[in-house]
Protein backbone atom coordinates (compact mmCIF):
# COMPACT_ATOMS: atom_id res chain seq x y z
CA UNK A 1 0.00 0.00 0.00
CA UNK A 2 1.72 3.32 -0.78
CA UNK A 3 1.28 6.13 1.44
CA UNK A 4 0.09 9.80 1.45
CA UNK A 5 3.16 12.78 1.70
CA UNK A 6 2.47 13.18 4.96
CA UNK A 7 3.11 9.81 6.28
CA UNK A 8 6.18 9.80 4.20
CA UNK A 9 7.19 12.78 5.83
CA UNK A 10 6.53 11.25 8.80
CA UNK A 11 8.37 7.92 8.49
CA UNK A 12 11.37 10.05 7.24
CA UNK A 13 11.47 11.70 10.52
CA UNK A 14 11.01 9.01 12.83
CA UNK A 15 14.12 7.43 11.05
CA UNK A 16 15.99 10.67 12.07
CA UNK A 17 14.56 10.66 15.30
CA UNK A 18 15.01 6.67 16.08
CA UNK A 19 18.78 8.06 15.20
CA UNK A 20 18.83 10.86 18.14
CA UNK A 21 16.90 8.23 20.47
CA UNK A 22 14.00 11.31 21.41
CA UNK A 23 11.90 10.44 24.32
CA UNK A 24 8.38 9.69 22.92
CA UNK A 25 6.78 12.77 24.06
CA UNK A 26 9.25 14.73 21.77
CA UNK A 27 8.23 13.20 19.18
CA UNK A 28 5.02 13.83 19.00
CA UNK A 29 5.55 17.56 20.02
CA UNK A 30 8.34 17.93 16.46
CA UNK A 31 5.14 15.85 14.34
CA UNK A 32 1.71 17.69 15.43
CA UNK A 33 1.36 20.49 14.05
CA UNK A 34 0.72 23.78 16.07
CA UNK A 35 -2.17 25.41 14.41
CA UNK A 36 -4.13 24.27 11.55
CA UNK A 37 -6.82 27.12 10.08
CA UNK A 38 -9.48 26.02 7.68
CA UNK A 39 -11.48 28.56 5.84
CA UNK A 40 -14.47 28.77 3.19
CA UNK A 41 -13.57 30.82 0.43
CA UNK A 42 -16.87 32.13 -1.24
CA UNK A 43 -16.47 34.75 -4.14
CA UNK A 44 -18.84 36.04 -7.19
CA UNK A 45 -17.59 34.54 -9.84
CA UNK A 46 -17.46 36.50 -13.04
CA UNK A 47 -20.82 35.03 -14.41
CA UNK A 48 -22.14 36.03 -11.20
CA UNK A 49 -22.52 32.76 -9.76
CA UNK A 50 -21.29 31.78 -6.25
CA UNK A 51 -17.38 30.03 -5.91
CA UNK A 52 -16.67 27.74 -2.92
CA UNK A 53 -13.53 27.12 -2.30
CA UNK A 54 -11.84 25.89 0.75
CA UNK A 55 -8.64 27.30 2.12
CA UNK A 56 -5.77 25.74 4.44
CA UNK A 57 -2.92 27.56 6.69
CA UNK A 58 -0.75 24.74 8.97
CA UNK A 59 1.56 26.46 11.16
CA UNK A 60 3.86 23.63 11.87
CA UNK A 61 6.90 24.38 14.38
CA UNK A 62 8.03 28.35 14.85
CA UNK A 63 10.68 26.94 18.11
CA UNK A 64 13.28 28.52 15.68
CA UNK A 65 11.67 31.33 14.52
CA UNK A 66 8.12 33.05 12.55
CA UNK A 67 6.36 30.00 10.34
CA UNK A 68 7.30 30.37 6.87
CA UNK A 69 5.80 28.17 4.05
CA UNK A 70 4.39 28.67 0.52
CA UNK A 71 0.77 28.84 -0.87
CA UNK A 72 -0.36 26.39 -3.34
CA UNK A 73 -3.34 26.64 -5.57
CA UNK A 74 -4.48 22.77 -7.04
CA UNK A 75 -7.35 20.91 -7.26
CA UNK A 76 -5.49 18.49 -5.13
CA UNK A 77 -4.75 20.23 -2.16
CA UNK A 78 -6.01 18.53 0.93
CA UNK A 79 -4.96 18.66 4.71
CA UNK A 80 -2.71 16.12 4.97
CA UNK A 81 -0.65 16.89 1.81
CA UNK A 82 -0.64 20.89 3.66
CA UNK A 83 0.59 19.09 6.94
CA UNK A 84 3.58 17.49 5.38
CA UNK A 85 4.89 20.51 3.56
CA UNK A 86 4.76 22.30 6.66
CA UNK A 87 6.35 19.89 8.75
CA UNK A 88 8.81 19.44 5.72
CA UNK A 89 9.48 23.33 5.91
CA UNK A 90 10.14 23.39 9.54
CA UNK A 91 13.13 21.02 8.44
CA UNK A 92 14.17 22.95 5.65
CA UNK A 93 14.64 26.32 7.40
CA UNK A 94 16.37 24.34 10.34
CA UNK A 95 18.83 22.18 7.47
CA UNK A 96 19.51 25.87 5.86
CA UNK A 97 19.93 27.62 8.96
CA UNK A 98 17.46 30.59 8.27
CA UNK A 99 15.71 31.69 11.44
CA UNK A 100 12.25 30.14 11.02
CA UNK A 101 9.52 27.78 11.62
CA UNK A 102 7.38 25.83 9.43
CA UNK A 103 4.17 26.47 7.95
CA UNK A 104 2.30 25.94 4.21
CA UNK A 105 -1.07 26.92 3.06
CA UNK A 106 -3.23 26.07 -0.06
CA UNK A 107 -6.62 26.43 -1.79
CA UNK A 108 -8.48 23.64 -3.10
CA UNK A 109 -9.16 24.99 -6.44
CA UNK A 110 -8.03 24.76 -9.93
CA UNK A 111 -6.80 27.74 -11.44
CA UNK A 112 -6.81 27.29 -14.62
CA UNK A 113 -10.81 26.81 -14.54
CA UNK A 114 -10.62 30.55 -12.97
CA UNK A 115 -10.04 33.83 -14.58
CA UNK A 116 -7.44 36.17 -13.04
CA UNK A 117 -10.08 38.10 -11.81
CA UNK A 118 -11.14 35.99 -9.64
CA UNK A 119 -8.11 34.05 -8.65
CA UNK A 120 -7.28 37.87 -7.56
CA UNK A 121 -10.91 37.98 -5.81
CA UNK A 122 -10.25 34.23 -4.20
CA UNK A 123 -6.68 35.38 -2.99
CA UNK A 124 -8.16 38.59 -1.37
CA UNK A 125 -10.87 36.71 0.25
CA UNK A 126 -7.95 33.79 1.63
CA UNK A 127 -6.55 37.11 3.34
CA UNK A 128 -9.42 38.18 4.74
CA UNK A 129 -9.94 35.36 6.78
CA UNK A 130 -6.16 34.85 7.21
CA UNK A 131 -4.66 38.04 8.65
CA UNK A 132 -5.55 37.80 12.11
CA UNK A 133 -3.16 34.39 11.78
CA UNK A 134 -0.42 35.96 9.94
CA UNK A 135 2.11 38.52 10.00
CA UNK A 136 5.90 39.81 9.26
CA UNK A 137 6.84 38.36 12.47
CA UNK A 138 4.26 35.99 13.22
CA UNK A 139 3.92 33.82 10.16
CA UNK A 140 5.15 34.65 6.42
CA UNK A 141 3.70 32.77 2.96
CA UNK A 142 5.51 32.81 -0.29
CA UNK A 143 4.66 31.50 -3.75
CA UNK A 144 4.44 27.53 -4.65
CA UNK A 145 2.71 25.73 -6.92
CA UNK A 146 0.38 27.72 -9.16
CA UNK A 147 0.81 31.17 -7.27
CA UNK A 148 3.62 33.77 -7.94
CA UNK A 149 4.71 37.25 -7.67
CA UNK A 150 1.50 38.50 -8.99
CA UNK A 151 -0.53 36.74 -6.34
CA UNK A 152 2.24 37.88 -3.88
CA UNK A 153 1.16 41.70 -5.22
CA UNK A 154 -2.21 41.20 -4.16
CA UNK A 155 -1.95 39.19 -0.74
CA UNK A 156 0.26 41.96 -0.12
CA UNK A 157 -2.03 44.32 -0.46
CA UNK A 158 -4.87 42.72 1.14
CA UNK A 159 -3.20 42.15 4.43
CA UNK A 160 -1.99 46.18 4.58
CA UNK A 161 -5.35 47.41 4.09
CA UNK A 162 -5.95 45.11 7.23
CA UNK A 163 -2.94 45.54 9.35
CA UNK A 164 -0.77 48.53 7.33
CA UNK A 165 2.47 48.69 5.49
CA UNK A 166 3.93 45.12 6.13
CA UNK A 167 5.63 44.27 3.28
CA UNK A 168 7.71 41.57 5.23
CA UNK A 169 4.16 39.70 5.54
CA UNK A 170 4.82 37.83 2.45
CA UNK A 171 7.99 36.76 -0.14
CA UNK A 172 8.26 35.90 -3.27
CA UNK A 173 6.91 39.77 -4.03
CA UNK A 174 7.28 41.70 -7.28
CA UNK A 175 10.71 43.53 -7.20
CA UNK A 176 9.49 47.06 -8.19
CA UNK A 177 7.27 45.86 -4.85
CA UNK A 178 9.46 45.36 -2.07
CA UNK A 179 10.18 42.03 -4.15
CA UNK A 180 14.09 40.81 -3.89
CA UNK A 181 16.59 40.25 -6.24
CA UNK A 182 17.57 36.98 -7.00
CA UNK A 183 14.30 35.43 -5.85
CA UNK A 184 13.29 33.94 -8.81
CA UNK A 185 16.19 32.34 -9.60
CA UNK A 186 17.34 31.37 -6.23
CA UNK A 187 15.99 27.48 -6.27
CA UNK A 188 17.26 26.28 -9.58
CA UNK A 189 20.36 27.99 -8.34
CA UNK A 190 20.49 26.88 -4.86
CA UNK A 191 20.01 22.92 -6.55
CA UNK A 192 22.85 23.57 -9.16
CA UNK A 193 25.04 24.69 -6.06
CA UNK A 194 24.26 21.59 -3.66
CA UNK A 195 24.85 19.27 -6.30
CA UNK A 196 28.36 21.28 -7.32
CA UNK A 197 29.59 20.82 -3.87
CA UNK A 198 28.26 17.19 -3.48
CA UNK A 199 30.47 16.51 -7.17
CA UNK A 200 33.09 18.51 -5.87
CA UNK A 201 33.28 16.15 -2.90
CA UNK A 202 33.76 13.17 -4.98
CA UNK A 203 36.11 14.66 -6.96
CA UNK A 204 34.25 15.40 -9.55
CA UNK A 205 32.91 19.04 -11.52
CA UNK A 206 30.01 20.32 -12.92
CA UNK A 207 31.70 20.55 -16.13
CA UNK A 208 31.37 17.89 -18.46
CA UNK A 209 28.41 16.31 -15.91
CA UNK A 210 25.36 14.80 -17.93
CA UNK A 211 21.84 15.55 -16.44
CA UNK A 212 18.07 14.82 -16.75
CA UNK A 213 15.76 17.36 -15.79
CA UNK A 214 11.80 16.13 -15.03
CA UNK A 215 10.00 20.00 -15.18
CA UNK A 216 11.18 22.88 -17.09
CA UNK A 217 9.47 25.84 -14.75
CA UNK A 218 10.66 27.75 -12.16
CA UNK A 219 13.29 25.19 -10.65
CA UNK A 220 13.96 23.07 -13.61
CA UNK A 221 14.67 25.93 -15.94
CA UNK A 222 16.89 28.02 -14.27
CA UNK A 223 18.79 24.75 -12.64
CA UNK A 224 19.27 23.81 -16.32
CA UNK A 225 20.02 27.52 -17.40
CA UNK A 226 22.88 28.00 -14.54
CA UNK A 227 24.26 24.62 -14.45
CA UNK A 228 24.36 24.63 -18.25
CA UNK A 229 26.24 27.87 -17.96
CA UNK A 230 29.06 26.26 -15.74
CA UNK A 231 29.54 23.99 -18.27
CA UNK A 232 26.77 20.63 -17.47
CA UNK A 233 25.82 18.91 -20.04
CA UNK A 234 21.53 18.55 -20.22
CA UNK A 235 21.07 15.60 -22.09
CA UNK A 236 17.28 15.46 -21.74
CA UNK A 237 14.56 17.99 -20.03
CA UNK A 238 10.60 17.48 -19.92
CA UNK A 239 7.43 19.48 -19.07
CA UNK A 240 3.32 18.17 -18.84
CA UNK A 241 3.67 17.80 -22.25
CA UNK A 242 6.84 15.54 -23.11
CA UNK A 243 9.96 15.60 -23.14
CA UNK A 244 13.59 15.73 -24.93
CA UNK A 245 16.76 13.77 -25.32
CA UNK A 246 20.08 15.31 -26.57
CA UNK A 247 22.95 12.94 -26.52
CA UNK A 248 25.67 15.88 -26.96
CA UNK A 249 23.68 18.40 -24.53
CA UNK A 250 21.15 20.54 -24.86
CA UNK A 251 21.80 24.45 -25.97
CA UNK A 252 19.76 25.60 -22.83
CA UNK A 253 19.59 29.48 -23.77
CA UNK A 254 17.90 28.07 -27.48
CA UNK A 255 15.45 25.64 -25.46
CA UNK A 256 14.38 29.03 -23.51
CA UNK A 257 13.94 31.26 -26.76
CA UNK A 258 12.07 27.65 -28.15
CA UNK A 259 9.52 27.61 -24.93
CA UNK A 260 9.00 30.98 -24.63
CA UNK A 261 7.96 31.02 -28.32
CA UNK A 262 5.61 27.52 -28.15
CA UNK A 263 5.16 27.42 -23.83
CA UNK A 264 6.52 23.78 -24.25
CA UNK A 265 10.57 21.74 -24.50
CA UNK A 266 7.99 19.69 -27.16
CA UNK A 267 9.60 20.16 -30.53
CA UNK A 268 13.08 21.66 -30.21
CA UNK A 269 14.96 21.32 -33.03
CA UNK A 270 17.02 18.54 -33.32
CA UNK A 271 15.93 16.46 -30.12
CA UNK A 272 15.06 13.32 -30.08
CA UNK A 273 11.21 12.65 -28.05
CA UNK A 274 10.85 11.01 -24.87
CA UNK A 275 8.09 10.44 -22.70
CA UNK A 276 7.92 11.58 -18.86
CA UNK A 277 8.80 7.84 -18.00
CA UNK A 278 12.06 7.69 -19.96
CA UNK A 279 13.48 10.78 -18.18
CA UNK A 280 13.57 9.77 -15.28
CA UNK A 281 15.64 6.22 -16.32
CA UNK A 282 17.31 8.04 -19.54
CA UNK A 283 21.37 7.59 -19.21
CA UNK A 284 22.95 10.39 -17.86
CA UNK A 285 25.47 11.23 -14.27
CA UNK A 286 22.59 13.20 -12.53
CA UNK A 287 18.73 12.97 -12.37
CA UNK A 288 16.66 16.01 -11.17
CA UNK A 289 13.33 15.79 -10.45
CA UNK A 290 12.01 19.12 -10.49
CA UNK A 291 8.24 18.88 -11.28
CA UNK A 292 6.04 16.55 -9.42
CA UNK A 293 6.19 14.61 -5.98
CA UNK A 294 6.21 10.82 -5.87
CA UNK A 295 7.70 10.20 -9.30
CA UNK A 296 10.63 8.01 -8.21
CA UNK A 297 8.66 4.60 -7.19
CA UNK A 298 10.53 1.45 -6.20
CA UNK A 299 10.43 0.38 -9.64
CA UNK A 300 11.47 3.52 -11.02
CA UNK A 301 14.34 3.79 -8.62
CA UNK A 302 15.71 0.18 -9.80
CA UNK A 303 15.92 1.96 -12.71
CA UNK A 304 17.53 4.92 -12.31
CA UNK A 305 21.38 4.94 -14.42
CA UNK A 306 21.94 8.07 -12.68
CA UNK A 307 24.51 8.09 -9.53
CA UNK A 308 23.04 11.22 -8.10
CA UNK A 309 19.32 12.76 -7.39
CA UNK A 310 19.22 15.80 -6.85
CA UNK A 311 15.55 16.62 -5.15
CA UNK A 312 14.29 19.82 -6.94
CA UNK A 313 10.99 19.58 -5.83
CA UNK A 314 9.35 18.19 -2.66
CA UNK A 315 8.78 14.83 -1.77
CA UNK A 316 9.67 13.50 -5.65
CA UNK A 317 10.78 10.13 -3.76
CA UNK A 318 8.50 7.75 -2.40
CA UNK A 319 9.59 6.21 0.71
CA UNK A 320 9.94 2.76 -1.14
CA UNK A 321 12.03 4.67 -4.33
CA UNK A 322 14.41 6.36 -1.29
CA UNK A 323 15.40 2.63 -0.14
CA UNK A 324 16.28 1.49 -3.29
CA UNK A 325 18.01 4.03 -4.42
CA UNK A 326 19.99 3.97 -0.91
CA UNK A 327 20.58 0.55 -1.51
CA UNK A 328 21.41 0.58 -5.35
CA UNK A 329 24.23 3.31 -3.91
CA UNK A 330 22.73 6.37 -5.85
CA UNK A 331 22.98 9.24 -3.94
CA UNK A 332 19.65 11.35 -3.36
CA UNK A 333 20.39 15.01 -2.42
CA UNK A 334 17.01 15.32 -0.08
CA UNK A 335 14.84 18.18 -0.93
CA UNK A 336 14.87 20.11 2.63
CA UNK A 337 18.72 20.52 1.50
CA UNK A 338 18.34 20.73 -2.32
CA UNK A 339 15.75 22.92 -3.13
CA UNK A 340 15.92 25.06 0.47
CA UNK A 341 17.23 28.31 -2.46
CA UNK A 342 14.07 29.26 -2.34
CA UNK A 343 12.92 29.85 1.26
CA UNK A 344 16.61 31.16 1.62
CA UNK A 345 16.55 34.22 -0.61
CA UNK A 346 12.62 34.70 0.89
CA UNK A 347 14.38 34.79 3.79
CA UNK A 348 16.84 37.42 2.78
CA UNK A 349 13.55 39.52 1.04
CA UNK A 350 12.22 39.46 4.43
CA UNK A 351 15.48 40.70 6.01
CA UNK A 352 15.44 43.32 3.19
CA UNK A 353 12.15 44.10 3.94
CA UNK A 354 12.35 44.66 7.76
CA UNK A 355 15.60 46.70 6.96
CA UNK A 356 13.96 48.98 4.40
CA UNK A 357 16.74 48.67 2.53
CA UNK A 358 17.81 46.67 -0.72
CA UNK A 359 20.51 44.22 -1.54
CA UNK A 360 22.29 43.92 -4.93
CA UNK A 361 21.98 40.52 -6.48
CA UNK A 362 25.62 39.66 -6.29
CA UNK A 363 25.12 40.09 -2.46
CA UNK A 364 21.80 38.14 -2.54
CA UNK A 365 23.68 35.19 -4.84
CA UNK A 366 27.34 35.41 -2.33
CA UNK A 367 25.09 34.83 0.69
CA UNK A 368 22.54 31.96 -0.90
CA UNK A 369 26.07 30.03 -1.83
CA UNK A 370 26.95 30.77 1.81
CA UNK A 371 24.20 29.31 3.27
CA UNK A 372 23.84 25.84 0.90
CA UNK A 373 27.98 25.18 1.00
CA UNK A 374 27.69 25.50 4.92
CA UNK A 375 24.76 22.71 5.19
CA UNK A 376 27.05 20.28 3.05
CA UNK A 377 29.20 20.83 5.21
CA UNK A 378 26.90 20.01 8.70
CA UNK A 379 25.07 17.35 6.01
CA UNK A 380 28.57 15.55 5.92
CA UNK A 381 29.19 15.91 9.75
CA UNK A 382 25.75 14.45 10.46
CA UNK A 383 26.39 11.57 7.91
CA UNK A 384 29.49 10.74 9.22
CA UNK A 385 28.60 10.65 13.31
CA UNK A 386 25.65 8.69 12.63
CA UNK A 387 26.59 6.51 9.84
CA UNK A 388 23.34 7.36 7.85
CA UNK A 389 22.29 8.24 4.58
CA UNK A 390 22.58 11.84 3.53
CA UNK A 391 18.25 12.31 3.44
CA UNK A 392 18.41 10.96 7.70
CA UNK A 393 21.52 13.30 8.06
CA UNK A 394 19.50 16.18 7.05
CA UNK A 395 16.65 14.93 9.13
CA UNK A 396 18.71 14.83 12.05
CA UNK A 397 20.81 18.07 11.85
CA UNK A 398 17.11 19.45 11.45
CA UNK A 399 15.90 17.87 14.40
CA UNK A 400 19.15 19.08 16.76
CA UNK A 401 18.02 22.27 16.07
CA UNK A 402 14.86 22.52 16.13
CA UNK A 403 15.36 20.68 19.60
CA UNK A 404 17.73 22.83 21.06
CA UNK A 405 15.25 25.74 20.09
CA UNK A 406 12.92 24.27 21.55
CA UNK A 407 14.88 23.20 25.06
CA UNK A 408 16.50 26.53 25.19
CA UNK A 409 13.16 28.45 24.71
CA UNK A 410 11.56 25.97 27.84
CA UNK A 411 9.20 24.18 26.39
CA UNK A 412 11.07 20.70 25.81
P1 LIG B 1 6.29 25.38 -11.93
O1 LIG B 1 4.82 25.34 -11.97
O2 LIG B 1 7.00 26.64 -12.30
O3 LIG B 1 6.88 24.23 -12.88
C1 LIG B 1 6.48 22.90 -12.85
C2 LIG B 1 7.00 22.19 -14.09
O4 LIG B 1 6.65 20.81 -14.01
C3 LIG B 1 6.41 22.70 -15.40
O5 LIG B 1 7.40 22.68 -16.40
C4 LIG B 1 5.35 21.66 -15.72
O6 LIG B 1 5.05 21.58 -17.12
C5 LIG B 1 6.02 20.42 -15.21
N1 LIG B 1 5.08 19.32 -14.97
C6 LIG B 1 3.84 19.37 -14.43
N2 LIG B 1 3.27 18.16 -14.43
C7 LIG B 1 4.18 17.32 -14.95
C8 LIG B 1 4.17 15.94 -15.23
N3 LIG B 1 3.10 15.17 -14.99
N4 LIG B 1 5.29 15.40 -15.77
C9 LIG B 1 6.37 16.19 -16.06
N5 LIG B 1 6.42 17.49 -15.83
C10 LIG B 1 5.33 18.05 -15.30
O7 LIG B 1 6.70 24.89 -10.46
P2 LIG B 1 8.08 25.10 -9.70
O8 LIG B 1 7.99 26.33 -8.88
O9 LIG B 1 9.21 24.92 -10.65
O10 LIG B 1 8.02 23.88 -8.66
C11 LIG B 1 8.37 22.54 -9.05
C12 LIG B 1 8.56 21.71 -7.80
O11 LIG B 1 9.58 22.31 -7.01
C13 LIG B 1 7.34 21.60 -6.87
O12 LIG B 1 7.40 20.32 -6.26
C14 LIG B 1 7.60 22.67 -5.83
O13 LIG B 1 6.95 22.39 -4.61
C15 LIG B 1 9.10 22.56 -5.70
N6 LIG B 1 9.74 23.75 -5.14
C16 LIG B 1 9.63 24.97 -5.74
C17 LIG B 1 10.28 26.07 -5.18
C18 LIG B 1 10.25 27.42 -5.84
O14 LIG B 1 10.91 28.34 -5.32
N7 LIG B 1 9.56 27.61 -6.95
C19 LIG B 1 11.01 25.93 -4.00
C20 LIG B 1 11.11 24.67 -3.41
C21 LIG B 1 10.46 23.59 -3.99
Amino acid sequence: MSMNAYETTNTFLKRAMSVLDLEPGYETLLLTPRREVRVELTIRMDDGSIGNYIGYRVQHDNARGPYKGGLRYHPEVDVDEVRSLASLMTWKTAVIDVPFGGAKGGIQVDPTKLSEKEIERLTRRFVDLIHDFIGERVDIPAPDVNTNAKVMGWFFDQYTLHEGFSPGVVTGKPVSLHGSLGRESATGRGAMLAIREVLAADGKKLQGTSFSVQGFGNVGSWFARLAHAQGAKIVAVSDVKGGIFVGDGIDVPKLLEHVKATGSVVGFAGARSINNEEILTVDCDVLVPAALGHVITDKVAAEIRAKYVVEGANGPCTLEGSDVLDQRGVLCLPDIWANAGGVTVSYFEWVQNLQQHRWSEEKVNEELERHIVAAHKDIRAAMARYKTSMRTAAFVLALERVKAATDQRGHG
